[in-house]
């Protein structure tokens, strides 16, 4: 049994697969760490990624990177939730972890790109929560972007491009939140995770918590 949002009753539930996208410099990632930290329910869908680890990563913790072969191997016995190619390189969710944490009544999270989260909600569409983050301007998203003070400005300018096609499917997410304040940002996802982990009918244990409820009699 899951420890009950609201109150100190618990009543089962179905484990939320919370997918967040946004274009490279949004915020996405920053309020993905915040979440992961401050809410222990939530635990990351760790993907596998033929890209090169970045110095700050760490295998396994970050991503699961893997060669170009393995990944076909991967997508191709089905073991891939879902898959996509993102600048150049190949990602995945490994189907395994979701379907064991969604059996356990456990809560993920995905940070996806909008392939991802399309057949994340074409999969499981009871399942999937999916939020857009948005960056306030353009202008505001390109100064991030040079800020972060990693890339050239030929890489800038073309995760900006990307930035642009990313954008364009935000209607296909159930929540859009435009990150002008980090705080607040935050604090409009850690509400839409506290909602949704109340909806009726992700609850399946209410229908025992009710009947019980009934077939009280107050003793007089
Ligand atoms: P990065 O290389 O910067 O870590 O990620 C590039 C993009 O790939 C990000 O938008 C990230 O959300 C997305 N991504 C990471 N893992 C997966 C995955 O398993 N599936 C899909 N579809 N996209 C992913």
């Amino acid at each position: 049994m899951k420890p009950a949002t609201s109150t100190s009753i618990s009543i089962a539930r179905r484990g939320l697969m919370l997918a967040i996208s946004s274009p490279s410099g949004a915020g996405k990632s920053t309020i993905a760490r915040t979440l992961l930290e401050t809410d222990k329910q939530i635990g990351l869908s760790v993907s596998v990624t033929t890209r090169q680890r970045r110095p700050s990563e760490i295998a396994g913790i970050h991503y699961h990177f893997v060669s170009l072969r393995e990944f076909e191997r991967l997508r191709d016995s089905d073991s891939l939730l879902e898959w996509a190619e993102v600048h150049g390189n190949f990602y995945g969710t490994p189907r395994e972890p979701v379907e064991t944490a969604m059996a356990e009544g456990r809560d993920m999270l995905f940070d996806i790109d909008w392939q991802g989260a399309q057949q994340l909600q074409e999969k499981m569409p009871a399942d999937v929560v999916s939020i857009f983050v948005l960056p306030p301007t353009m202008t505001e998203l390109q100064s991030r972007l040079h800020r972060r003070a990693e890339d050239s400005e030929e890489v800038i300018a073309t995760r900006l491009a990307n930035s642009r096609a990313e954008i364009a499917h935000w209607r296909e997410y159930d929540y859009v939140i435009i990150n002008d304040d980090l705080d607040a940002a935050f604090d409009a996802v850690q509400s839409i995770v506290k909602a949704e982990r109340l909806r009726r009918d992700r609850r399946h244990g209410m229908f025992d918590f009710v009947r019980g409820l009934l077939e009280e009699t107050p003793k007089l």
